[in-house]
């Protein structure tokens, strides 16, 4: 799966360098559509993008591609510029392009092709306009509007500009091939009217290009040399080259890669608009969407998002992504940097019934194991202890090497305890456990000369301080939730994907900023919110310990 040689775009940009075809440094550029938040598929994509500029020593630049007034906004432009940044990426000289910057020249191009005989308007309705496309084994048919003469067509186009067409009243539409093999070729409509606000032009247009004109037109007119799209533009490469052929400009390359699907995952803008207008999640950046600002609340770094995109690889067919490889990636990157700290999740009270109630004693702890250079830090101990209730057991099984009756465990950074008896309520359900210490075992001074089997972690009851943690399960119950026939994907949402409980955390957590991650020994890896509060913390689990991914290679 990991790439050392090159890739194929790679090999194409490499042979291009070689051969010199564009006379100058490679220019690639990433066009979303700020039309919703950017996800994970489109941090792929920008790794690509501007890897391989950095890789080539050439530039990439941001383009909204903000053809569509009806569905774009400003608040996106902002999300979508602020995610490239966090990502770790600069676009060409710090200035982001518009489609829309292009709409006068676009213009011009849609007259420059009525002139030349290549586009005409058409009032058809767009139910006849769909009948007389024909179907892939029957050939479209020509109608009445597609010999209307050339001056006709520029003065019927200038009144549209104009706005005395209402919206759907007529169309522009390449003057190609009725009867083409690839339907796309069958007179694709290039322009429409709609009289609407766009969020930066305003009222200057009521005509609107469509993608498939105006897309090859800005990669062209920013001198694009590699234009990498996902598979499904595959079908419109011949429409991007007789576009730019028949108007006779700079023509840049289309390489289409398979876009990243991810399992468990919908990825799709229009999917993810929909949960957030319905509530189904608090927000493009809820910890549990899949785009980069909810991947980044829930504690993903921007390496670990970088390193996920070089592990996935560039690929010609495309695939379904396991959603373990990315959580494979930040558990390996948090492992490296994350502090340890002991948070008690789902807490029982011991009592260490010979030690004493005002004896404040500080321990020692790693910050973290894996880093040397990490320090220590001092936790306090006591008499009253939160554990986890799934430490205890009355009636273990063999080989438990926690804490039953009887039995002895160490404390992390203190004490082996042993357990001598277990105080219940009237329902029968164990309230406390109570145990006795070993004075002499205390951690990193041990002298008991006794080895347990099993550690464990606490926090201590009147030191501790409570946080809320939010834990995730996937979202989806499903691998392909999208994909499904005659199913809503909403349908497929994982009840239990959220749950919310109150933990006991170190103190000094409290102190910690938003976006802070941890690992809570034994537990997962956890990020501060940004709900927090200097009264409150809240924690979003990012991933637990276990390795699902790494097994399931070495399987
Ligand atoms: P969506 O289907 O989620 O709305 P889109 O393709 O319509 O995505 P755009 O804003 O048009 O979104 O995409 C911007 C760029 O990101 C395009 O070049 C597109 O090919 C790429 N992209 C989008 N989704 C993915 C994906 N899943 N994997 C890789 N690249 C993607
Ligand atoms: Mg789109």
């Amino acid at each position: 799966m990991e790439q050392n040689s090159l890739n194929f775009i790679e090999q194409i940009v490499e042979n291009d360098i070689a051969t010199n075809k564009y006379g100058k440094a490679i220019l690639t550029r990433f066009p979303p559509e700020p039309n919703g938040y950017l996800h994970i598929g489109h941090a792929k994509s920008i790794c690509l993008n501007f890897g391989l500029a950095q890789k080539y020593g050439g530039a990439t630049n941001l383009r909204l591609d903000d053809t569509n007034p009806i569905t774009e906004e400003t608040e996106y432009v902002t999300s979508i510029k602020n995610d490239v940044k966090w990502l770790g990426f600069e676009w060409k000289n710090d200035e982001e392009r518009y489609a829309s910057d292009n709409f006068g020249a676009l213009y011009e191009y849609a007259q420059k092709l009525i002139g030349l005989g290549k586009a005409y308007i058409d009032f058809s309705s767009s139910e006849q306009m769909a009948a007389e496309k024909g179907t892939m084994v029957t050939p479209g048919t020509e109608n009445e509007y597609r010999n209307t003469p050339i001056e006709d067509n520029l003065r019927i186009f200038a009144e549209m500009k104009d706005g005395k067409h209402a919206d759907g009243a007529c169309v522009l539409r390449a003057k190609i091939d009725m009867a083409a093999n690839n339907l796309l070729m069958r007179d694709p409509v290039i322009y429409r009217i709609k009289h609407a606000t766009h969020h930066r032009t305003a009222d200057t247009w009521c005509i609107y290009p469509m993608y498939d004109f105006a897309h090859c037109l800005c990669d062209s007119i920013e001198g694009i040399t590699h234009s990498i799209c996902t598979l499904e533009f595959e079908v419109h490469r011949p429409l991007y080259d007789w576009i730019l052929e028949t108007l006779n400009v700079y023509h840049p390359q289309q390489i289409e890669f398979a876009r990243l699907n991810l399992s468990y995952t919908v990825m799709s803008k229009r999917k993810l608009l929909e949960m957030v207008q319905e509530n189904l999640v608090t927000g493009w950046d809820d910890p549990q969407m899949p785009t980069i600002s909810g991947l980044r609340r829930r504690g993903y770094t921007a390496s670990s998002l970088r390193e996920f995109a070089h592990r996935v690889g560039v690929a010609k067919r495309d695939n379904m992504i396991d959603l373990s490889l990315l959580e494979f990636c930040i558990r390996e990157e948090l492992n490296k940097t994350a502090h340890r700290v002991m948070a008690v999740l789902d807490p029982l009270r011991l009592v260490i019934t010979n030690y004493d109630e005002v004896e404040r004693e500080w321990l020692i702890a790693e910050n973290n194991p894996e880093d040397p250079n990490a320090g220590t830090r001092q936790i306090l101990f006591g008499k009253e202890l939160w554990i986890e209730q799934d430490d205890f057991m009355e009636n273990p099984p063999k080989k438990y090497f926690r804490l039953a009756v009887g039995q002895l465990v160490r404390l992390k950074y203190a004490y082996i305890v042993q357990c001598n008896k277990v105080i219940k309520d009237e329902n029968g359900k164990i309230t406390e456990v109570h145990c006795t210490y070993l004075p002499n075992s205390k951690s990193g001074d041990d002298q008991s000369g006794i080895n347990v089997k099993g550690t464990i972690h606490w926090a201590n009851v009147y030191h501790a301080k409570t946080a809320e943690v939010r834990l995730y399960d996937r979202l989806f119950t499903h691998e392909d939730p999208a994909r499904q026939k005659d199913v809503d994907f909403k349908t497929l949402i994982n009840p239990n994907a959220k749950q919310q409980i109150t933990a006991y955390v170190e103190p000094h957590l409290l102190e910690m900023e938003a976006g802070t991650s941890v690992q809570f020994m034994r537990k997962g890896y956890f990020c501060v919110d940004r709900d927090s509060t200097p009264e409150k913390l809240v924690f979003n689990k990012t991933v637990g310990l276990k390795d699902s991914w790494a097994k399931s290679i070495e399987k």
